[in-house]
C-alpha cells in the first residue's frame, strides 16, 4: 500500500489490489470486454485488428495479452520486440530468441570475442575483411 503514479494517466492514486487508478482501471476494464467481444468471432487476431476494431490502445492490449487476459478465447499475434515478426507468445520470435540466447552464450564464453565483433561492426567492414582472411 501506499501512492504511486498511475501508469497509465500519470495521476496519483493509493495503490493496492489494482494495478493503476481507479478511473483507468474501470476504462480497462471495458476495453477488456471490447476486446474480449471482438474475439468472441475470431480464430485468431492481430493486435493491431484488435486495434482498429475497438480503438484500444495498443500498449493496452499488449499488457493484457502478457497478463494472459484472453487466453483460450483467441490466438492474439503481436510483434516481435526485436523485428516484427507476429508473434503469439513471448517477448521475441524463435529466431530471435534463438539469436539473442546465442549472444548471451557467446559473451559468457568469450568477451574477447564480442568486443572485437562490436569493433568490427563499428568499422563496418567486419564481416568482409573476416572473409578475405579466411580465403587468403
Ligand atoms: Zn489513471
Ligand atoms: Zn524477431
Amino acid at each position: 500500500m501506499g501512492l504511486k503514479n498511475c501508469p497509465e494517466c500519470g495521476k496519483l492514486f493509493v495503490s493496492g489490489t489494482i494495478p493503476m487508478c481507479p478511473a483507468c482501471y474501470e476504462q480497462e476494464e471495458k476495453d477488456e470486454m471490447k476486446i474480449v467481444e471482438y474475439l468472441r468471432e475470431k480464430n485468431k487476431a492481430s493486435m493491431e485488428e484488435i486495434h482498429e476494431a475497438t480503438g484500444v490502445k495498443e500498449r493496452t492490449i499488449f499488457r493484457m495479452i502478457k497478463a494472459g487476459r484472453f487466453m483460450g478465447i483467441s490466438d492474439i499475434s503481436y510483434p516481435c520486440e526485436v523485428c516484427g515478426t507476429l508473434i503469439f507468445g513471448g517477448r521475441m520470435c524463435d529466431k530471435c530468441n534463438t539469436d539473442f540466447l546465442e549472444q548471451v552464450k557467446k559473451s559468457n564464453l568469450d568477451r574477447a570475442a564480442k568486443v572485437q565483433i562490436e569493433s568490427d561492426k563499428n568499422r563496418g567492414a567486419g564481416m568482409y575483411s573476416r572473409e578475405r582472411d579466411r580465403y587468403r
